[in-house]
């Protein structure tokens, strides 16, 4: 891809990759606010598929309102779709395997 620069994962100093760990770290914290609130979450996939659909639904309010002067948790609001997604992956590698969620140790 022409002017795409490729970062380094490996480089600390790599501006994309402290972007790119930002992320995830927030995706994580969000991940454990969810199994905070929420416990263990293994749904069957029309429970994930709505739980996830209603956090896009959020993203869009939050643009809608960014049209009207407000609306200023796009950030969070797509943390919290990377993080419904993840835990939907894991819970499906749970139930693949016959597993049964686990609460990480703290
Ligand atoms: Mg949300």
């Amino acid at each position: 891809m022409k002017n795409c620069r490729k970062w380094d994962p490996l480089d600390p100093d790599d501006v994309e990759f402290g972007r790119y760990e930002r992320a995830l770290i927030d995706v994580e914290n969000e991940m454990q606010r969810q199994d905070d609130k929420w416990g263990p979450q293994d749904h069957p996939d029309i429970v994930w598929l709505a739980v996830l659909t209603e956090e896009v639904g959020e993203v869009a309010k939050e643009i809608l309102e960014r049209r009207s002067g407000g609306g200023f948790d796009l950030r969070k609001e797509l943390v919290q779709v990377a993080a419904v997604s993840v835990q939907w992956l894991m819970a499906m590698e749970r139930a693949e395997r016959g597993e049964q969620f686990k609460v990480p140790l703290s």
